[in-house]
């Protein structure tokens, strides 16, 4: 039985991560410190001996000893969450990661970075392949993101270079489903939400711009994955769904899937907002025999169910 720490396991990625682990017999360790977390997330888990929370904020130093694995997902996600507070999120991307680094380093655990293709900014390579360096605003609304996990990134390669940490990083695109926040701001659940309630679908620019969605099941899997791959694969390996799509089409999708009398309005596009984004994912199925099997019209379809029977 490992002992695995998940920062912001009781988010929406690591919610469900942290059920996949003690699914697997390992006693898991949840820091949050609840900024976009909830406890409903983690209710199912509540009285697991294998489960334990802690509300701890990772701006903090953590001691604890005997931890075998760090999941490190504690940041705000939604650009609507982490631009609340900006400095705060570049403090969590910095400060946040160096303590998790720090608490890596002295337990001798192996760490995994929740990284994002983010890292690529308004991409001027496509698909987006690990060796490309990215096209990132760094003063922008954006850049407290954006910026703060490409340190998060540099801190990851020198923990390992200086320290020999053994690090894991991997980039995440766009994931979707169940136990998302009906406000979260991000696209997927703000259309599923107003598709059932038959608000306007709110498209923000010309809804030509394009994402690659991945059901949250497909992401868990490619992380376990790699946190138990050959050590010598440090990443950064890219973990997404490369089907592509625009954001006008994702929009007549969830209309059409929920029979809703939703009109779609277009809205202001937020500030350096990327135009398109779609993972190459060789690596990924090279290294670690993994591909998302969870097709859009699929994953919706939970989505939809989930947020009929918990937020109707
Ligand atoms: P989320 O907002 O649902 O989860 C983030 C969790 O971290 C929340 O529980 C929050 O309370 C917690 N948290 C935030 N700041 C914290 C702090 N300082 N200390 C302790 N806990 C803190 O978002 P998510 O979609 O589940 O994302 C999880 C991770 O995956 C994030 O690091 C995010 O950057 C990364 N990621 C997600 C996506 C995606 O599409 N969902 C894409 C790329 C990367
Ligand atoms: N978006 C939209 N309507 C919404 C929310 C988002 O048109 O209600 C757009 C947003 O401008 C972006 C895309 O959908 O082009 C994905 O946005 P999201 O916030 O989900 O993620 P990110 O921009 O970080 O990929």
């Amino acid at each position: 039985m490992k002992k695995i720490l998940v920062s912001g396991g009781a988010g929406f990625i690591g919610s469900h991560l942290c059920t996949r682990l003690i699914n697997e017999g390992n006693y898991v360790i949840c820091l949050d410190n609840f900024f976009t977390g909830t406890r409903s997330n983690i209710t199912h888990l509540k009285g697991n001996p294998l489960f334990e929370f802690v509300h701890h904020d990772i701006e903090l130093p953590y001691f604890r000893e005997g931890i075998d694995e760090i999941y490190n997902l504690a940041c705000p996600a939604s650009p609507v969450h982490y631009q609340f507070d900006a400095i705060k999120t570049i403090k969590t991307s910095v400060v946040g990661v160096l303590n998790m680094l720090g608490l890596a380093k002295r337990n001798g655990a192996k760490i995994m970075q929740a990284s994002t293709s983010e890292i690529y900014g308004d991409p001027t390579v496509h698909p987006q392949v690990e060796g490309y360096w990215g096209n990132v605003n760094p003063i922008g609304f954006r850049s407290c993101y954006d910026e703060g996990k490409r340190c998060a990134e540099t801190l990851f390669m020198d923990y390992h270079r200086q320290n020999h940490l053994r690090i894991k990083i991997i980039r995440i695109f766009n994931t979707y489903g169940p136990r998302m926040l009906p406000d979260d701001g991000r696209v997927v659940s703000n259309f599923v939400v107003q598709a059932l309630q038959n608000h306007d679908i709110t498209i923000y620019g010309d809804g030509n711009q394009t994402r690659s969605f991945q059901y949250v099941d497909d992401l868990i899997e490619g992380m376990v994955r790699m946190m138990n791959a050959d050590e010598a694969f440090i990443g950064p390996v890219n973990i997404g769904n490369p089907n592509e799509f625009t954001i006008r089409e994702l929009a007549e999708k969830v209309i059409q899937l929920t029979g809703s009398r939703s009109k779609i309005v277009f809205e202001p596009l937020p500030h350096d907002d990327p135009r398109q984004r779609k993972p190459d994912i060789s690596l990924a199925k090279e290294k670690l025999h993994w591909k998302p099997v969870v097709e859009l019209d699929e994953g919706l379809r939970r989505m939809i169910d989930y947020f009929k029977e918990y937020h109707p």
